[in-house]
């Protein structure tokens, strides 16, 4: 299988290190848990596909792109997952969703119901018909011709049940995952005749080139500052406040003890402050009784810095990177 690889994304890891830096007495705090939780299940359906796509049968030609998002207009679209062929391309929007979902086509809408609760989301087939139309026109100004672009909605989640509220045709672009087999099959037999001029190779070197990534800020979106948000070293066991005692973290409630557990935390500080660190600012935020052992610290992680002594700047991007 040819395809990007993919990196565990930094907005849930950014939510995440919210989540663990928030009052839970905090206004947003539950927000932030509830989309920790969606964008967690989101991922791990994108994950459950990659299975499912090992076990098509593919011609040698082909390329798989997740996460591609190009400039459109005066905004951007993105696609879950673009695999090309030298015949078509096909854009997959993947939905990891539990529950009772109700596509209601008419009303361009998706209706989850669990238990007593209902929700409302947008329509994933309408959503992946209109990145195929921005798709074409990206595709119409870079090259002379572009291949027939398909779409489906993929429900991944085992626990779910989909109804349809009437019958409707779009809803034969809804499937669960074992379907795409039969429906590439079927594909490469009805459009062998016309294949690309180009090598598919090429439309994915543009395509990666012409990629935006997001600029995610968990912190933006939720308006919160620096203040909001707990200090310390949290216990990897118990999420306890560690205090730095002989060289060690050690976590008074439950006794586990540490070397680096300040690692995590100064990853915390980067995905949410700042990508840079004083000494100072890390004794303040690790809770470090003098500044010596902050530097110290900060020294024996081998990062970038800059600055003279008295203002050194630690880079902290690393830590961010090397998930
Ligand atoms: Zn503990």
């Amino acid at each position: 299988m040819n395809t990007t690889p993919r990196a565990f994304p930094v907005k849930i890891r950014q939510l995440e290190a919210l989540e663990s830096r928030l009052s839970p007495a905090h206004k947003e705090f539950s927000a932030i848990k509830t989309e920790v939780k969606r964008s967690r299940a989101g991922w791990r359906g994108e994950i459950s596909m990659d299975y499912f796509y090992s076990q098509l049968d593919l011609p040698r030609q082909h390329y798989f792109v997740h996460q591609l998002r190009l400039p459109r207009n005066m905004g951007f679209f993105q696609m879950d997952t673009l695999l090309l062929t030298k015949y078509f391309f096909l854009i997959l929007e993947i939905k990891n969703l539990a529950g009772t979902l109700t596509f209601d086509h008419e009303h361009q809408q998706l209706l989850r119901t669990q238990g007593d609760q209902q929700e409302v989301f947008a329509d994933p087939v309408l959503q992946a018909q209109q990145q195929a139309a921005s798709l074409k026109a990206w595709l119409h100004a870079h090259y002379s011709s572009s291949p027939p672009i398909y779409t489906y909605a993929v429900m991944t989640n085992e626990n779910s049940v989909l109804r349809n509220a009437a019958p409707h045709p779009l809803h034969r672009q809804i499937i669960r995952p074992p379907a795409l087999r039969q429906i590439l099959q079927d594909f490469f037999a009805k459009e062998r005749c016309h294949s690309l001029n180009a090598e598919v190779n090429t439309y994915v070197v543009a395509l990666k080139k012409a990629h935006r990534p997001a600029i995610f800020s968990a912190m933006e979106k939720y308006e919160l500052s620096r203040v909001d948000l707990k200090n310390g070293v949290f216990c990897p066991v118990c999420a306890c406040i560690m205090e730095w005692r002989h060289g060690k973290w050690v976590c008074s409630r439950c006794g586990h003890v540490s070397r680096d557990a300040h690692r995590k935390a100064l990853e915390d500080y980067a995905l949410l402050v700042s990508p840079h660190i004083t000494s100072g600012e890390c004794q303040t935020y690790l809770h470090l009784p003098v500044i010596n052992t902050a530097q110290r610290l900060l020294q024996k992680m081998n990062l970038t810095h800059s600055g003279g002594t008295k203002a050194r700047k630690y880079h902290l991007e690393a830590l961010i990177k090397a998930m």
